[in-house]
C-alpha cells in the first residue's frame, strides 16, 4: 500500500516551483539560506540548476544575487539582516508557517509568553522564536513540559510538523501549570492528513517503509509514529537501501514518505519493493509499458487526441470528414506539445524515456517538432492563403511560449494563459481551419464546434496541470490550477461540464443532430468520473494520468465513428 499523502507537501512544492521558475526566467544566481528542503537528492538537482544553498549571508559574493527565504520561514531579525544587504529577496515561506508567525506576533504583543512544542534547532522553530521576541520556551514533549516553571499568561503553539498526540499531551501539562493558557494548534493540515493516514495503515502492516531524508524532521517523526505501531520500520532515503534482507519476507508492506520527499524517489522505492516481493511486471508488460511511455512522452497520443477532436468538430459542423484536416490538427498539436514538453522542468528526475527523448536526443526531438509543425503549415496552404497565415502565426506563437525569458513570451504568460492559449490553439486547428476552408465561419454549427473545442480542451489542459503538480513538475501561474488554487479550479471544471451539457440539451431542442450530440454528451460522463478521482482519489502517475485525460477524445470519437 502506498500512502495517498506521500510526497511533497503544498509548502515544499510551492517553494521548489518558485525557485525553479526564477532559475528559468532570471539570469541571476539564486541562493537559499540553508537547504531549501531537507532532501539531499532534490538539493543536488537544484544545484545543477544553479540554485545554491549557503549557511551564512557572507558566503554570497555577487552584488545582485537573488536570496530566497525557505518554506520554513525566518525570524524578523534575520529577514531584516537579509534585506539590509543589497540582494533581491524572494520570500517562499509557506503560508501556513506565516500563519504561525502572525499568531505568535498577536499574542506576544498582548504580553503572553510563547511555548513552542517542537525541535529547538529546527529552522522553522528558530524563526518562531524570533517572532516571540525571545519571550518563549521550546519544549519537545510532555517530559520537558513538566520541567517548565509556573507561568502566568501563555500561548502554546506547535511546530507545523509536530505529532498531534504529543502536542495535545504537552499543551495539557502546560495549561495546568499556567494561570491563563491559549492553545493554538498550529500543526498544518497536510501534516495531520499524512500522520493520520500513516497511523491507519501502519497498524496493519508487517513492515512500513518511510521514504525521506534521514535529517528531515517530519520524516523522522513519521518514522517514530510507525515504530510504535508496526513490528518493523525501515527509513530509506534511496532505493539502494531496499533489499531482500530489509524486506525479510514481509507480506503486507506500507510505504509512506515525508513532506520533502520527491515522488520520483517514492516511485523508485515502490518499484524495487515490488520487484523484490515478486509483484513486479513480467518482461512483456515492462516492454509494453516502455512503448506506451514513448507514445505518451513523445506527444503522439496527444496528436491522436487532437485528430479525434477534429473528427468530432467536423461532425458537429456537418462537414464530410476530410483526412487532410485531421492530419493537420494532429501534426500541429503534436508539434507544439512536444516543443513545450522538451522545455518542461520540475523537481522530478526524468524517467528513462524522458532522458532518451529530451536529454540524449533533444536536438532530434526538436527537429521532429519543427518538421511536424512545418508539414501542418504546408497542409494549411492547400486550403487557402488565409488559413496558411493563421496556422503559421498560431504555430510560431506556440513555439515561443515555453521560452519565458523572451519578451514575446512574457506577453503571452498571463495567469491561466497556458490553459487558455492551449484551448484556443486546439479550437483553431480542430474546428476553425475546417470552417475557414469551407467558408462556414458564420455558421451556428461552427460556433458550436469552436465553443465545444475550447471548453473541452480547457478541461483537459487544467486536468493536465493538476497531474503535473502532483507529479512534481514545475507549473507556474500560467496554469489555471496554480493561479486559482485547487477548490476554485475544481468548481470551474465542474461548472464547465454543466455549461456544456446545458448547451447540448438546448441544441437538441432546436433541431441539431440529436444522435451526435447525445453520444458526445454521454461520453463526457467519463471526464466527470475522472474529475471525481482527481478530487477524492489518488492522482495517478504521469503516464497513466495523461493516458486517462486524453482518452476522453478517443472515447467520443469511437462513439461517433459508428454513426
Ligand atoms: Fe507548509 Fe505544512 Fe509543508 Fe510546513 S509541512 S511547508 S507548514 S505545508
Amino acid at each position: 500500500i502506498v500512502a495517498k499523502c506521500a510526497g511533497f507537501c503544498p509548502g515544499v512544492k510551492r517553494a521548489i516551483d518558485l525557485v525553479l521558475e526564477l532559475s528559468e526566467k532570471r539570469k541571476k544566481k539564486i541562493y537559499t539560506l540553508g537547504p531549501l528542503i531537507h532532501n539531499r537528492q532534490v538539493i543536488k538537482t537544484l544545484l545543477a540548476k544553479n540554485i545554491i544553498s549557503i549557511n551564512r549571508l557572507e558566503e554570497i559574493e555577487e552584488k545582485n544575487a537573488i536570496l530566497v527565504i525557505r518554506a520554513h520561514g525566518v525570524s524578523p531579525e534575520t529577514e531584516k539582516e537579509m534585506r539590509q544587504k543589497n540582494f533581491e529577496i524572494i520570500d517562499s515561506t509557506c503560508p501556513l508557517v506565516k500563519k504561525v508567525h502572525s499568531n505568535i506576533n498577536h499574542w506576544t504583543k498582548k504580553g503572553y509568553t510563547t511555548i513552542i512544542v517542537g525541535d529547538k534547532n529546527h529552522a522553522e522553530v528558530v524563526g518562531l522564536i524570533g517572532w516571540a521576541q525571545k519571550n518563549c520556551f521550546v519544549v519537545s514533549g510532555p517530559a520537558e513540559a513538566e520541567k517548565l516553571p509556573s507561568l502566568d499568561k501563555v500561548n502554546i503553539v506547535a511546530q507545523t510538523t509536530q505529532e498531534e498526540d504529543i502536542f495535545k499531551q504537552t499543551a495539557e501539562i502546560i495549561r495546568q501549570k499556567s494561570k491563563e493558557a491559549v492553545i493554538s494548534d498550529t500543526i498544518c493540515q497536510p501534516t495531520k492528513d499524512r500522520q493520520r493516514e500513516t497511523i491507519k495503515f501502519a497498524r496493519d502492516s508487517d513492515l512500513v517503509i518511510v521514504v525521506g531524508g534521514k535529517h528531515s524532521a517530519n520524516t523522522q517523526r513519521l518514522y517514530q509514529i510507525c515504530a510504535r505501531l508496526s513490528p518493523k520500520v525501515l527509513l530509506a532515503e534511496t532505493d539502494e537501501e531496499i533489499n531482500e534482507t530489509a524486506l525479510n519476507g514481509a507480506k503486507k508492506i506500507f510505504i509512506t514518505a515525508g513532506a520533502s520527499t520527491p515522488n520520483w524517489m517514492i516511485e523508485k522505492i515502490v518499484k524495487k519493493t515490488r520487484k523484490l516481493t515478486r509483484k513486479s511486471e513480467s518482461f512483456f508488460t515492462q516492454k509494453l509499458a516502455y512503448i506506451w511511455n514513448v507514445i505518451i512522452t513523445s506527444s503522439l497520443f496527444t496528436a491522436i487526441s487532437a485528430m479525434c477532436l477534429t473528427y468530432i468538430c467536423m461532425k458537429f459542423q456537418n462537414f464530410l470528414v476530410d483526412l487532410k484536416f485531421v492530419l493537420l490538427s494532429g501534426l500541429f498539436v503534436g508539434s507544439l506539445h512536444l516543443f513545450n514538453r522538451i522545455e518542461e522542468k520540475g523537481a522530478n528526475i526524468p524517467d528513462e524515456v524522458q532522458t532518451m527523448l529530451f536529454a540524449k536526443h533533444k536536438k532530434t526531438a526538436k527537429l521532429a517538432a519543427v518538421v511536424a509543425g512545418t508539414v501542418s503549415i504546408l497542409i494549411s496552404l492547400s486550403f487557402s492563403f488565409y488559413a496558411f497565415l493563421l496556422t503559421a502565426a498560431f504555430w510560431l506563437a506556440g513555439t515561443f511560449y515555453p521560452y519565458k525569458a523572451l519578451k514575446f513570451s512574457k506577453f503571452l504568460n498571463f495567469p491561466a494563459s497556458k490553459d487558455i492559449v492551449t484551448s484556443l490553439g486546439w479550437a483553431f486547428v480542430c474546428a476553425g481551419i475546417p470552417a475557414i476552408s469551407n467558408n462556414a465561419l458564420s455558421y451556428k454549427s461552427t460556433h458550436l464546434a469552436i465553443l465545444f473545442a475550447i471548453l473541452i480542451v480547457f478541461i483537459r489542459s487544467t486536468l493536465m496541470g493538476i497531474s503535473n503538480v502532483h507529479n512534481d513538475m514545475m507549473i507556474g501561474k500560467e496554469n489555471f490550477y496554480k493561479a486559482a488554487g485547487p477548490r476554485p479550479t475544481y468548481i470551474i471544471i465542474f461548472l464547465t461540464f454543466i455549461f456544456i451539457e446545458t448547451l447540448f440539451v438546448s441544441l437538441m431542442q432546436i433541431g441539431y443532430n440529436k444522435e451526435i450530440i447525445r453520444r458526445v454528451s454521454y461520453s463526457l460522463a467519463y471526464y466527470l468520473g475522472l474529475l471525481l478521482i482527481f478530487i477524492f482519489g489518488k492522482i495517478p502517475r504521469r503516464v497513466l494520468s495523461e493516458t486517462a485525460i486524453d482518452f476522453q477524445f478517443l472515447l467520443s470519437w469511437s462513439l461517433l465513428v459508428t454513426l
